[in-house]
């Protein structure tokens, strides 16, 4: 049996004005490139969790519209994952392997979330960590094929996985040859050639997050906060460099440094292992001087933290016990501690929380331009299907287009804001985009994190900067 896992990548803008921006600062269009470059953890955690003897392909497809007119076709049945914003084009294919008579199964986030919706377009939909029930998806089409499947599949436990029962991704399905239908050329179908088309490789160290935002879905979706034990971590890594010499690695987690004992040990052991990678923590990770000092031998060179905003009006009330606004009078001096150990901070800032008003761009840019942010990320408020916000904005009589996931793409405004029009908020970040993602802050940037790293390392100096400057995480 041969089972395609196949993933749909990248991330489309819908607004023609966004479109026009993005492609004039270099910054955007990197970002982009990045986001593209991810291959889909969740098809290799579940390859990871499927049953001996049957054969996998793991598939990337970006251009939608060609590669659902000739699918790859050699598979008894696809497995289908996919993130909000690319649900519809993801149902394009699910729609054209079941039209050839290919069985699909669904999983993933939207499809957690929204299993109803996404069984239309799938003969089984798994809902929750796929892990757990993958394994039964497989022996039930093995047993009686696409007749023997549930429409839905549900986690038994959801968010009580312990993370040392979690397979082994199978990252060597990325690096296997590109083995489509012989009389399909991948390039032309859209497939991605997956000798090297990854900038990173993404490993899970942590589940969840014990804050809970209100746009987001980690906290509700994922049950409590959960770490995986080092030694699986390290497994994980080893994995990876046994198929990669000196990977970048992506930690997909929503907060990692949250349990800090943990995350002392684990980086101890990273050290030897010449890893470099990106990964996500609230500004906690500035309170503890010992786990600071072991992020940057330990590979760590960059990390984003979530400050959303310098205000603290649009702080107020974000997360249930207003976590956040009590840290706001912190923000600069983490910043600076964090970067000081040669470590990058990618800001995240998100426009249009019901207190924003047209001066809340010119608040974030002097805020970024203060702090000395080496990296900077604005987003716009998105209402992600299964979030509290989502909730409070349909019952308010706010969302724009319900049920128009394709604009869930945190660059697209797809609400009512409260404090300015949509015509302001877009506006707004338009000016704040060019303001902080255009070429002359890209290079200050550079010559900041050039003169951290001279106070850092003396003469390697040079050596360590340009390392990272070729990393898909620099400034
Ligand atoms: S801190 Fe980040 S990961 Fe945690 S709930 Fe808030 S937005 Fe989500």
């Amino acid at each position: 049996m041969k089972i395609g896992l196949v993933a749909i990548a990248g991330v489309k803008l819908q607004t023609r004005k966004f479109i026009d921006l993005g492609i004039t600062l270099p910054q955007f269009v990197n970002r982009g490139r990045v986001i593209a470059q991810l291959p889909s953890l969740a098809l290799l955690t579940i390859a990871g969790a499927t049953p001996e003897g049957v054969e996998l392909e793991y598939v990337e497809v970006d251009d939608v519209a060609s590669f659902a007119a000739k699918p790859t076709l050699d598979f008894d049945f696809v497995a289908l994952s996919t993130y909000t914003a690319r649900a519809f084009d993801a149902y394009l294919v699910a729609d054209a392997y079941r039209a050839r008579g290919v069985p699909v199964v669904f999983g993933g986030l939207h499809a957690t979330v929204l299993p109803e919706e996404a069984a239309l377009h799938a003969d089984a939909v798994v809902a929750g960590e796929a892990e757990t029930v993958w394994p039964e998806v497989v022996r039930d089409f093995q047993r009686g094929g696409r007749s023997r499947l549930k429409r839905i599949y549900r986690e038994p436990a959801p968010g009580r996985l312990r993370l040392d029962a979690a397979p082994l991704p199978r990252f060597d399905l990325l690096a296997a040859p590109a083995a489509a239908s012989a009389d399909i050329d991948p390039r032309a179908t859209g497939q991605l050639n997956r000798l090297g088309p990854y900038n990173r490789i993404t490993v899970q160290t942590t589940r969840g997050c014990p804050l809970d935002c209100e746009f987001c879905a980690a906290s509700r979706l994922y049950g409590g906060y959960r770490v995986k034990p080092v030694e699986r971590v390290l497994e994980e890594i080893d994995a990876i460099r046994a198929l990669w010499r000196r990977p970048f690695i992506e930690f997909a987690d929503d907060n990692t440094f949250v349990n800090k004992r943990w995350a002392k040990l684990l980086l101890r052991e990273l050290a030897p292992r010449r890893i470099r990678y990106f990964t996500e923590s609230d500004v906690s990770i500035a309170d503890d001087d010992e786990l600071l000092d072991l992020l940057y031998p330990s590979g760590c060179r960059q990390i984003l933290v979530g400050f959303e905003s310098p205000r603290l009006a649009s702080l107020d009330g974000l997360d249930r016990v207003n976590w956040k606004a009590g840290r706001l009078p912190q923000y600069v001096d983490a910043i600076e501690k964090i970067q000081s150990r040669g470590v990058s901070v990618c800001g995240c800032f998100i426009v249009g929380l019901d207190s924003d008003t047209p001066d809340i761009f010119d608040e974030i840019r002097e805020f970024v331009e203060r702090s000395g942010l080496l990296e900077v990320q604005v987003t716009i408020l998105t209402p992600f299907p299964g979030t509290r916000l989502y909730d409070r904005l349909a019952r308010e009589g706010r969302l724009l287009y319900p049920g128009a996931w394709d604009r869930c793409t945190l660059f697209d405004v797809n609400f009512r804001p409260r404090g300015m029009s949509v015509e302001e908020l877009e506006e707004g970040v338009m000016r704040l985009w060019r303001d902080t993602w255009n070429a002359e802050q890209f290079a200050a940037r550079k010559r900041r994190y050039r003169d951290i790293m001279r106070n850092l390392h003396g003469r390697r100096s040079e050596a360590e900067s340009e390392e990272y400057f070729a990393l898909p995480a620099a400034v």
